[in-house]
């Protein structure tokens, strides 16, 4: 230990699924390592006579000891962290863990301990772990470069470069609001096929050699444009290419999206989904508006406007949706909002519910215009609202916190 300054560290990757591993304390530093030594499995036993409350909530998945450290915790250990404020604690773990043989970490004083943990990140797959010579903070921010740099594509590991499609939802349209998974899909492709509204950004970020199939350009001809879809999507794959199918919000929300699982999986290619956040909640929660809160709006039903009320081929039952009391979230509906809103009156509904629009949500030319559902029809027109729009409809629109633009 201390009498070997100089030597680095030995790196290896425990594998500790199974294995009872022992943290002392149960402070903030403790709070940190017990999710991750969870996610690898491990077998944890905290020992501390007090515990923060995020540890306490994880009683479920460890074992807690609510009294001071006694030599005998370590029975049976594989592995230890002290983490207490208390160095004569810390020290004295440190001590039966070494009697024992047990590699130990201290969170108080690294130059005594057996073992440091490194500044660890994920990605597909691969585990980073920084060690920095005692310096957290080093190791720390080499390990966000180095993860940056694999999210963005500066480094890369072996891409999953299989062949099939993935249907990746692009979020409501700002590009910060996708997922990891959406952009690491988005650098593995060879094709990527993209809707309208998915978020443009990321497109121009694509490496030289993808081809950028846009749908809203596709040859119409005679068959539906979905079934055209459906078909380029297909014979890309088969030709062996890896094709990400790229939209906005989330692919399953009036998106479409299993009408192409269903076309691939009848295909036989095979076909992966990255959710994505769906602008029905993304959007009004970006212009201050909650879709839910306590003691206003116990729901939310989230409905696509596209069809107006008795209209044959609708599947909404509007005088139930009326009869609700919760927040209506209405997608495709600036056209048919003047007849919804009449519906959601006739049905019951305040003439004075109160009503946001939001247009072109989370994109540089946001705006809200709020309303009545009885004066709707005419702020719309005067405001001169055009889609994408969300509109929400409930007393949700009411409660936006003072001084919040939205
Ligand atoms: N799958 C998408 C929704 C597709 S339907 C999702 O989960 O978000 C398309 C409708 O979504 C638009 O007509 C509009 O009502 C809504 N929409 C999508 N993005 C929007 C945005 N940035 N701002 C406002 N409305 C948006």
């Amino acid at each position: 230990m201390s009498d070997h300054p100089s030597y680095p560290p030995y790196p290896s990757g425990l594998r500790l699924a199974g294995r009872r591993v022992v943290v002392v304390g149960g402070g903030h530093v403790a709070q940190r390592r017990v999710p991750v030594l969870i996610g690898a499995g491990a077998e944890v036993h905290v020992v501390s006579p007090e515990v923060t409350p995020a540890i306490e909530g994880l009683a479920a998945e460890i074992t807690i000891a609510l009294r001071p450290f006694r030599e005998a915790d370590l029975d049976g250990a594989w592995y230890v962290i002290a983490a207490t404020d208390d160095r004569a604690v810390n020290e004295a773990v440190s001590l039966a863990a070494e009697e024992r043989r047990i590699f130990c970490v201290r969170a108080d004083d690294a130059r005594e301990a057996s073992a440091w943990t490194p500044a660890i990140g994920r990605h597909e797959g691969l585990t980073v772990a920084v060690l920095a010579n005692r310096e957290p903070r080093r190791s720390a921010g080499m390990r966000d470069e180095i993860m940056q740099a694999l999210r963005e594509g500066v480094i890369s590991i072996a891409q999953d470069r299989t062949p099939g499609v993935v249907l990746v939802g692009g979020g409501p349209g700002d590009p910060e609001l996708v997922t990891i998974a959406a952009r690491n899909a988005l650098a593995s492709a060879d094709v990527v096929v993209a809707d309208r509204l998915a978020p443009r950004e990321l497109l121009d970020e694509l490496a030289p050699g993808v081809e950028l199939i846009d749908v809203a350009k596709l040859p119409r001809g005679r068959s539906a444009s979905q079934e055209e879809i459906n078909r380029v999507l297909i014979e890309h794959a088969r030709a062996g290419k890896r094709v990400v199918r790229f939209k906005g919000g989330d692919n399953f929300v009036f998106g479409r999206g299993y009408e192409e699982v269903l076309a691939c999986a009848e295909a036989g290619v095979p076909v992966t989904v990255v959710p994505g956040l769906t602008s029905a909640i993304s959007v009004p929660a970006r212009a201050g508006i909650p879709v839910t809160h306590r003691g206003v709006a116990h729901e939310f039903t989230v409905i696509s406007g596209h069809l107006p009320p008795g209209h044959p081929d609708s599947l909404v039952e509007w005088p139930a949706v009326a009869a609700l009391r919760g927040t209506v979230v209405l997608l495709m509906a600036v056209q048919n909002a003047p007849a919804i809103a009449s519906a959601l009156i006739a049905g019951g509904r305040s003439r004075d519910t109160p009503v946001a629009v939001v247009m072109e949500g989370t994109m540089p030319g946001e705006r809200t215009v709020r309303s009545t559902l009885a004066g709707l029809e005419a702020d719309l027109e005067a405001a001169a609202v055009r889609p994408p729009a969300i509109i929400v409809v409930g007393d949700v629109v009411a409660v936006s916190a003072p001084g919040h633009d939205g």
